[in-house]
C-alpha cells in the first residue's frame, strides 16, 4: 500500500478521516456518479493545519483535475463540516503512476486534455543540456506543424518530461490556432479504443477520428509492444497522416530500435524523422525546476533549501517535484521552518538515511552485490555463471530505472561492457519481472533497501 495512505490512528487522524468521509458522502449527491467515482472517491485527507486542508489524489492527473474542477466545491463542503472557512490543497501521491482516464474512442475528451495541457506548457518547462533537442524540436512542431520535425519521436525514462512536452505542443497550438484539430492520445487509449471499435464493428469511425487530426500526439507508444493487430492499424494511420502532411509526434520510454516487439517496418518508420532522447537533468536544470515549482506552489524557498533538494534528488524530475511538494506540504502543515534541516528530514523519510548514498549508480551496484551475495568484482568480471549474470542484469536494470544513466555509462561501470549487452540485460529483467515471482520479489526488496520504492 502507498505509505502516504497509511494514517496513524490517533483520535485527531480518525476525526479528520470521518469528517472527510462525511464530505465525500455529501458530494456523492452533488456530483454526477461517474465523476464522483473517478475524481472524488479516490481522494484521501492527509492533514489539516490552521485553515489549510491537504488532500491526496492518487496520481498527478487526478490532482490537476480535482484542483481545477472541484477545489471550490470541496472547500465549501469542508468549511461547513469544520465550521470555519478552509483552503484546500491537493497533492498527488508520489508513488502512484499517473493514469489518465481513457475514453471509449481511445481519445481524451477536449476538457480532460485541456486540463493537462494547461498545466504543462513551454513556459513552465525548464530547458537544459539534457533535453535541448527534445525541447527545441517540440517548439518547432508547435510553431510549424508538419514541417521540419515530422515525424518527431521523443523518448526517455519515466518522469523526465515527455508528456509535459506533448501537452505543451498541444497547448501552444490550441492557443495560436484554436480551430486546429490537435489530438492527444496515449498508446493505452489508442489500443483500448481500437479494440473496442473492432468489437463494435466501428473501426471506420475510429480511423476517421484519427485521420481528421492535423496533429496527432501519441504518448507512451511502448504500450503497443507485442500487440500485432493494433500495431498494424497504428502503422496505417501513421503513414496516412504523414503522407497527408499532418504532424505526428510519438513518445516512448525507449528508442525505436529498442521497441523489441514492434514490427520492423513500424520501428523504422518511427525513426524516419527527428528522434530526440531526454536524459535526467543536470544539477543546474534541477535547481531551476525546484525554484520554479516551489514558486508555483506558492512558497518561495531559500536558496540553500533549493540547492539541497536539487543536489540530493537525482534521476526523475517527477521524483524531484514530489520531494518539493512533500517539503512544502510538510512546512505548511506542521508549521516547521522551511529550512535545510526540514529538507533533510523530508528526504530522509522519502529516501532513507542519505539519498546521496542510495541514489547513485555506485551505491546501487554495491547494494545489488550485497543482496545477491556476489562481489562487485564479480559483477564487473566476464563470469557467465547464472547467478552472477542475473545479479549483473538486476544491477543494470536498477541503475537505469533509478538514475536513468546512459547505456554506455552503465556498461563502463560494469566492466566496460558494450551497450548492446547492457540493453539486453535490462530487457531480460524488464520482460521477466511480470513472469518470475522470485525476480519480482528481489527487485522489490532492493528498491525498498535503496529507498527507490
Ligand atoms: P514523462 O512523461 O517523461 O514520464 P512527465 O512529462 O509526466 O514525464 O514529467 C514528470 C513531471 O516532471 C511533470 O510534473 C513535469 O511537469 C515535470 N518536468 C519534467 N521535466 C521538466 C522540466 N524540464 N521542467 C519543468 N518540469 C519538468
Ligand atoms: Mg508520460
Amino acid at each position: 500500500m502507498d505509505d502516504q495512505f497509511c494514517f496513524d490512528d490517533s483520535p485527531d487522524a480518525v476525526l479528520l478521516r470521518k469528517r472527510f468521509e462525511a464530505v465525500q458522502k455529501r458530494l456523492k449527491d452533488l456530483v454526477p456518479r461517474a465523476q464522483y467515482e473517478k475524481f472524488i472517491r479516490p481522494l484521501h485527507i492527509r492533514g489539516k493545519e490552521a485553515h489549510v486542508v491537504a488532500l491526496l489524489a492518487p496520481g498527478k492527473f487526478l490532482q490537476v483535475w480535482v484542483q481545477d474542477k472541484y477545489k471550490a466545491l470541496l472547500e465549501k463542503e469542508l468549511s461547513e463540516v469544520f465550521g470555519e472557512p478552509v483552503e484546500v490543497y491537493v497533492e498527488a501521491s508520489l508513488h502512484t503512476r499517473e493514469e489518465a482516464p481513457t475514453e471509449d474512442e481511445g481519445v481524451f475528451t477536449p476538457a480532460i486534455a485541456d486540463a493537462m495541457a494547461e498545466q504543462y506548457n513551454f513556459n513552465n518547462f525548464v530547458p537544459g543540456p539534457t533535453n535541448e533537442l527534445a525541447y527545441n524540436a517540440a517548439r518547432l512542431v508547435a510553431e510549424q506543424p508538419g514541417d521540419l520535425c515530422n515525424p518527431f519521436f521523443l523518448h526517455g525514462k519515466t518522469g523526465l518530461g515527455k508528456t509535459h512536452l506533448l501537452c505543451a505542443i498541444q497547448y501552444e497550438l490550441n492557443r495560436t490556432n484554436p480551430k486546429a484539430n490537435v489530438r492527444y492520445q496515449t498508446g493505452h487509449a489508442f489500443t483500448t479504443g481500437f479494440l473496442a471499435a473492432l468489437e463494435r464493428g466501428a473501426t471506420t469511425q475510429f480511423k476517421k477520428t484519427v485521420e481528421s487530426s492535423l496533429v496527432w500526439l501519441v504518448d507512451d507508444v511502448q504500450f503497443l509492444d507485442g500487440k500485432v493487430r493494433t500495431q498494424e492499424e497504428f502503422f496505417h494511420l501513421f503513414n496516412q497522416l504523414i503522407h497527408a502532411g499532418k504532424q505526428v509526434v510519438i513518445c516512448a520510454d525507449r528508442a525505436p530500435r529498442d521497441l523489441n516487439r514492434f514490427e520492423e517496418r513500424l520501428r523504422s518508420r518511427l525513426e524516419s524523422g527527428v528522434v530526440a532522447e531526454i536524459l535526467p537533468p543536470d544539477t543546474e536544470t534541477r535547481l531551476a525546476i525546484v525554484r520554479m515549482r516551489s514558486e508555483e506552489l506558492g512558497m518561495s524557498l531559500p536558496d540553500d533549501v533549493c540547492e539541497y533538494l536539487a543536489y540530493n534528488v537525482a534521476g526523475s524530475v517527477r521524483t524531484l517535484i514530489g520531494a518539493v511538494k512533500t517539503f512544502i506540504a510538510t512546512a505548511k502543515l506542521t508549521r516547521c521552518r522551511p529550512d535545510v534541516s526540514l529538507a533533510a528530514r523530508t528526504l530522509d523519510q522519502r529516501f532513507g538515511s542519505d539519498p546521496r548514498q542510495t541514489l547513485n549508480a555506485a551505491n546501487i551496484i554495491q547494494a545489488v552485490a550485497a543482496y545477491c551475495s556476489v562481489s562487485e568484482e564479480d559483477l564487473r568480471s566476464s563470469s557467465r555463471k547464472a547467478w552472477v549474470t542475473r545479479a549483473r542484469h538486476v544491477a543494470v536494470y536498477l541503475v537505469r530505472e533509478i538514475t536513468g544513466e546512459s547505456w554506455k555509462r552503465i556498461g563502463e561501470r560494469l566492466g566496460n561492457r558494450d551497450h548492446s549487452s547492457i540493453i539486453h540485460g535490462y530487457e531480460r529483467i524488464s520482460s521477466n519481472l511480470s513472469k518470475d515471482s522470485d525476480l519480482k520479489r528481489d527487485v522489490g526488496a532492493l528498491r525498498r533497501t535503496l529507498g527507490a520504492d
